[in-house]
């Protein structure tokens, strides 16, 4: 019945003997099916043909179907996509996607989108151009619209067809986040008819066709309640609906990114016109969005995560081993989080402290993690169980010879990381890799007191550790390219973003953070407001300002990283006065609910007006205005970021970029620090730099680099290209 894998990329059909077509699309060349223009206009083809064969009767239906083992359809060629550069091309490109889904919708018989496996983008599209979608039950079965986080928005129908199905509020949800949604879910808000066992999943899809055919249509769409009907049936309510989501945005994104206030608009405007309009308008905001910077700099952003995920360049890659088993040593709050990681992956974990407490706390908080996946829907409850299973720690290196990794966690000291590490050594097998997780000290320094020093590999997670995607893998003088692609590519299978970058103070995104955070205590020194500071900070487009990032981070580990670049660089590093003295104070930040801002029971509570006088800054009347707030505090990170490069802490412009956009959430709208810089260009920030010298310090006194790249008119992505 089954046609043989095909050799084509474009997708191919077989009539089965109950007259059923089944198209299926299995490129060959490529892991996961893309919507390219030569696919589309193969589809078209078929599709084409499908209908004269069932005008004459030949054929009673259609199933469209992946060949991949796991994957329906990636969605649109992101390749293609980064080609466009004018309004009409992408319009044009929208245009012929929606005619080729068109002729799919159109079909005279019963069609169905088989989807086992992810389904995102134009591929949810084309499921929704069918009369009926049904699921595997498989957990790899996920439905996404993630174009909003490329600044586009859905333009072959998604816009369009996705709230008729849906319904306004859960078509929202989708369009605007991009997230993704399981099979369960998908049946749940009406996305598909069924959701059918994985194991016989061509079979059950059979059955379900051949029911259509015979036994005549089902209905489809969502079941909704009366309120939700009445909310989003009427045009009043449909205006609450949409007002309520705009704010939702607005809060969520500061109004700097435009596709999703295009979705609204898009949505708005074409609920309850024929379907031919909506899809023009559809088009045409697709279009427009296209030639937005915004979009520009969020495409950047993806093949920077995707030449990361590959690991071009990354020696080794392919060849090396899985790990099935992680030894942690340490179990605060850093051990637990990557024990926590490792476990939701499947690995097996044995976590080790000097202190009983620790090891149960670890523990517990690893379940609580897992409760909350339980709790938002993220795992069942059988499936955190299992993961939380998989943890046991104690007070001994029990279970350790069998990790093929171990992650150092333990206090930042050096003695203390030499010791276990060592003590590890001894206790593991000869081949096992050593990772450590320091923020601050020396991977080469740690190494001199190891028989391997070449299975040592710095693997610095970020806090939280389930939360923040980037990874610095430090590559220390004597780590082995085996070593290094181990961590890496365990960081990537853990759902991370690594970074490769050189062992030096600071190593790279909490260097350039420094100068920022140092920059924030000068300029409370000088005058300026502590709401002042941070609402510069998020105006630029920071998740959060540089005093409240102190407060989360801690403000004894952030004046302990601040003295460690301090001792490294001299006197550019040198701690702002206002931070020495806040440090006197014993104040902690949020975990000691006492910091830059006051808390109480976890809750933030305003800026604390008792700091002014505790640490006897000025008034703020005559402090520095806006523009020299937001000025001092990027360039800050602009000079540091360029002296990372010129260091070879890493080796492109796009590592610096991705490293901050993921590691600090520096704004991905911007499309990176140096990215940002290389807009400005060089020579501007130069000027700038050199006025700040003047003004303000020496400690802005411009990084070689930048005064290189000014003399020679290149930009730092011109200079430093490639991702390594
Ligand atoms: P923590 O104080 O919460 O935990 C450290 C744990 O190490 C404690 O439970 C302690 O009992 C244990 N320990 C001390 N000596 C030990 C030994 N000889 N053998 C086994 N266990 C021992 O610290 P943390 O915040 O989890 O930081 C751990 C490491 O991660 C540090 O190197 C830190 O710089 C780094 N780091 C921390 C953060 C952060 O924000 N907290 C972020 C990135 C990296």
């Amino acid at each position: 019945m089954i046609s043989p894998r095909p050799s084509v990329a474009g997708p191919t059909q077989d009539v089965d003997p109950d007259g059923v077509a089944w198209i299926c699309f299995d490129d060959p060349g490529r892991s996961v099916n893309v919507l390219s223009q030569d696919v589309l206009t193969r589809f078209q083809e078929l599709l084409l043909a499908a209908r004269e064969d069932a005008l004459s009767g030949k054929i009673r239906g259609v199933v469209i179907w992946s060949g991949k083992e796991k994957g329906f359809m990636a969605g649109a060629d992101v390749e293609a996509i980064r080609e466009v550069d004018d309004p009409l091309q992408g319009e044009t490109a929208s245009r012929f996607g929606q005619s080729v889904f068109r002729t799919l919708e159109d079909l005279p018989v019963p069609t169905v989108a088989a989807v086992h496996g992810a389904c995102m983008g134009g591929g949810v599209e084309l499921s929704l151009a069918c009369r009926y979608r049904v699921a595997s039950d498989h957990d790899s079965t996920r439905f996404s619209l993630p174009e909003v986080q490329l600044g586009i928005l859905p333009g072959w129908g998604g816009t369009t067809r996705l709230p008729r199905l849906l319904g306004l509020q859960a078509a929202l949800d989708m369009l605007l986040t991009g997230k993704s949604v399981p099979a369960a879910k998908a049946r749940k808000v009406g996305l598909v008819e069924k959701v059918l066992p994985a194991a016989i999943f061509r079979e059950a899809t059979r059955e379900f066709i051949l029911a259509r055919i015979e036994d005549g249509p089902m209905v489809t769409g969502a079941t909704r309640g009366f309120g939700q009907r009445l909310l989003e049936d009427t045009a009043p309510g449909r205006r609450i609906v949409l007002r309520q989501a705009r704010k939702q945005v607005m809060k969520s994104t500061g109004g700097h990114y435009p596709a999703p206030l295009k979705i609204l608009e898009v949505v708005g405007a074409s609920l309850g016109r024929p379907l031919s309009q909506a899809l023009a308008l559809e088009a045409q905001a697709l279009g427009e969005l296209l030639g937005t910077k915004v979009c520009r700099e969020l495409l950047h952003i993806y093949f920077l995560r995707e030449a990361a995920r590959k690991g071009a360049g990354i020696e080794g890659l392919e060849t090396t081993p899985t790990v099935s088993r992680l030894g942690v040593v340490g179990a605060g709050v850093m051990g637990g989080g990557i024990a926590h990681l490792a476990a939701s992956h499947g690995v097996g974990v044995r976590i080790r402290d000097i202190r009983h407490e620790a090891v149960s706390g670890a523990l517990a908080h690893a379940g609580e993690l897992f409760q909350k996946g339980v709790e938002r829907r993220r795992l069942t409850r059988r499936e955190a169980d299992l993961a939380m299973e998989r943890i046991s720690g104690g007070l001994d290196y029990r279970g350790f010879r069998e990790a093929e990794l171990v992650v150092e966690a333990v206090v930042e000291r050096l003695d203390v990381k030499r010791q276990v590490l060592a003590e590890v050594e001894a206790v593991v097998n000869p081949t096992t890799v050593l990772a450590t997780n320091t923020s601050t000290l020396s991977v080469n320094e740690m190494a001199e007191v190891l028989e391997r020093p070449q299975l040592l590999v710095g693997m610095h997670f970020f806090n939280p550790v389930h939360r923040m995607p980037l990874v610095e893998v430090i590559r220390g003088k004597a780590s082995s390219p085996d070593a290094v692609a181990l961590v890496y590519a365990q960081s990537v299978k853990w759902g991370k973003v690594p970074v490769v970058v050189r062992d030096g103070p600071g190593f790279l995104v909490n260097r350039i953070l420094g100068p920022y955070l140092n920059e924030a205590g000068h300029l409370l020194g000088e005058g300026a407001s502590m709401a002042e500071i941070d609402r510069e900070a998020v105006a630029f487009g920071m998740p959060m300002g540089p005093l409240r990032l102190m407060d989360e981070v801690g403000i004894d580990v952030a004046s302990h990283a601040g003295a460690v670049l301090h001792e490294a660089f001299g006197s550019r590093m040198e701690p702002a006065a206002a931070l020495t003295a806040l440090q006197g104070t014993g104040r902690t930040g949020r975990k000691g609910e006492l910091g830059f801002y006051r808390y109480s029971h976890g809750k933030e509570q305003g800026p604390d007006p008792d700091l002014l006088e505790l640490l006897e800054l000025p008034n703020s009347a005559n402090g520095p205005g806006a523009d020299a707030i937001r000025a001092r505090l990027i360039l800050a990170m602009i000079n540091e970021g360029a002296r990372t490069l010129q260091d070879g802490i890493v080796a492109s412009a796009g590592e610096v970029d991705l490293a901050m956009i993921m590691g600090t959430g520096f704004p991905p709208f911007r499309g990176g620090l140096l990215r940002f810089a290389d807009e400005l260009h060089p020579r501007m920030v130069l000027s700038r730099l050199q006025e700040l010298e003047k003004s303000v310090g020496p400690r802005f006194a411009p990084a070689p680099l930048v005064e290189e790249l000014a003399r020679i008119d290149a930009t730092f992505y011109q200079r430093y290209p490639g991702i390594r």
